[in-house]
């Protein structure tokens, strides 16, 4: 079953990758306002790798847990730039704490995502409210916990916690960049949303169609 699952890890790279692709030139464009512009073309890198290694750990046999850490390995070395350097993180945080021996369940996927986000607040330094992804992961794990806490099945409690992000994501737009290259560019900034935080929500929302079935 250890296989089966690291397919999954498999199918979430790939329908991450699918929206991820959607939306590179947007994802660009986002960046280019405050930033330099690569963040769609990193994210594409980034994942694409993270894909590849996840179907060669999948089909040597390897678990949730390891394919998971691989496909983090990957995705910073050949991202480039922050997001694949935190991206690759904070997967490799979430795969160590599933390991290849549990099956994968809703409170596996609760602790993965808190250390999916503890992982990537311990190395990036932002807070709440700095303008980057990490406005939008914050609100994806609260809302799936509580959803947990409110006895919703995974894939409706995916669904919330997704929506959650997204409008969190959005909301980003309003605030005023503390962190990374849109800092010095702040008032450039204002009025739209942070790169990082759209494309994790695309890609959390990617999972979440892609849990339903
Ligand atoms: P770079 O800024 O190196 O070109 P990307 O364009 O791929 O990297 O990613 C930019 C995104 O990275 C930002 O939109 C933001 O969401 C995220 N980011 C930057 N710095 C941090 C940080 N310190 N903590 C969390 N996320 C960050
Ligand atoms: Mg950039
Ligand atoms: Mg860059």
């Amino acid at each position: 079953t250890s296989q089966k699952s690291a397919a999954h890890v498999v199918a979430f790279a790939s329908a991450a990758l699918n929206t991820i692709r959607e939306h590179e030139e947007t994802l660009a464009q986002m960046d280019a306002i405050a930033g330099d512009g690569d963040h769609g073309r990193g994210m594409v890198r980034g994942l694409d790798a993270a894909l590849t290694a996840a179907i060669w750990a999948s089909k040597g046999g390897a678990g949730v847990g390891s394919t998971l850490t691989r496909a983090g390995d990957a995705w910073a070395e050949h991202a480039g730039g922050t997001s694949g350097v935190l991206w690759g993180s904070a997967l490799r945080a979430a795969g160590r704490i599933i390991g290849d021996d549990n099956e994968i369940g809703f409170p596996e996927i609760l602790q993965a995502s808190d250390a999916f986000a503890d992982a990537l607040t311990r190395l990036g330094k932002a807070s709440l409210g700095d303008k980057t992804m990490v406005d939008a992961v914050v609100p994806f794990v609260v809302e799936l916990r509580n959803a947990s806490d409110g006895g919703q099945t995974l894939p409706n409690a995916l669904h919330l916690a997704a929506a959650a992000s997204f409008s969190a994501a959005r909301a980003t737009a309003n605030l005023l960049p503390k962190m990374g290259r849109a800092r010095p560019h702040a008032e450039k900034s204002l009025g739209n949303p942070d790169p990082g935080a759209i494309s994790f929500a695309l890609i959390v929302t990617a999972l979440a169609d892609n849990a339903a079935h």
